[in-house]
C-alpha cells in the first residue's frame, strides 16, 4: 500500500500546516507545489507542502519569488486566510494566550459601537467568544492583559476601549 503524497506531507508536517503552522485538518489540506506545476514544478516531495486551501488557490501560479513576497509582507507571524468553515478560535497550542488575545482584540474591533460596557458583560462576551472554553485564570490574565496594553480601561464598574488600529 502506497502513502498518497498529501498524507507524507503532512506526517513530515507534524499535522501542521507548512506557511501558518496551525493544525491542518485533512480536509483543508491541499499539495501545494512550490514551484507551481505550470511553470514546470515537479511532485517532487521537495517541490510539495501541504498547507490550507485558500492559501493555495490564493498562491496559485504565482512564481516562487511572488510567493516568498507573500509570505514576508506579513512581517512576521504568518497567517493563512482562512476559509470561514476552518477559521474557529485556536485555544490551544503554544502560542494560545497571544492568538486569543489578538482574536478578542479583532472582535472589539468588529463590535465598534455594540462592545460590552461593563467588566461583566465583556467577561462573558470573551466567553462565548472562545466558546466556554476559557477556564477563570486564562479570561483573567486575558483581560488583565487587555488592560496593561490600555485596550480595556476601567472606570469602576464601566469599561471603555482604545483599539489599536488594524496593521
Ligand atoms: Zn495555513
Amino acid at each position: 500500500m502506497s502513502t498518497k503524497p498529501i498524507d507524507r506531507l503532512m506526517f513530515a508536517q507534524g499535522g501542521l500546516c507548512f506557511f501558518c503552522q496551525d493544525p491542518l485538518p485533512p480536509s483543508e489540506a491541499t499539495v501545494e507545489h512550490l514551484v507551481a506545476t505550470a511553470n514546470g514544478g515537479t511532485n517532487d516531495f521537495d517541490n510539495c507542502v501541504a498547507c490550507c486551501k485558500t492559501l493555495n488557490s490564493l498562491l496559485g501560479h504565482m512564481s516562487l519569488k511572488e510567493k516568498l513576497r507573500v509570505v514576508l509582507n506579513q512581517k512576521g507571524d504568518f497567517k493563512c486566510p482562512k476559509s470561514a468553515q476552518a477559521a474557529a478560535p485556536k485555544t490551544t497550542g503554544s502560542n494560545g494566550v497571544v492568538d486569543r488575545f489578538e482574536l478578542v482584540i479583532a472582535d472589539l474591533r468588529k463590535r465598534a459601537a455594540t462592545r460590552p460596557r461593563t467588566t461583566k458583560t465583556l467577561k462573558s462576551s470573551i466567553k462565548s467568544l472562545f466558546k466556554k472554553q476559557l477556564t477563570e485564570h486564562e479570561l483573567e490574565s486575558l483581560l488583565g492583559k487587555l488592560k496593561s496594553e490600555g485596550i480595556v480601561n476601567v472606570t469602576g464598574a464601566k469599561v471603555t476601549y482604545e483599539i489599536p488600529a488594524v496593521k
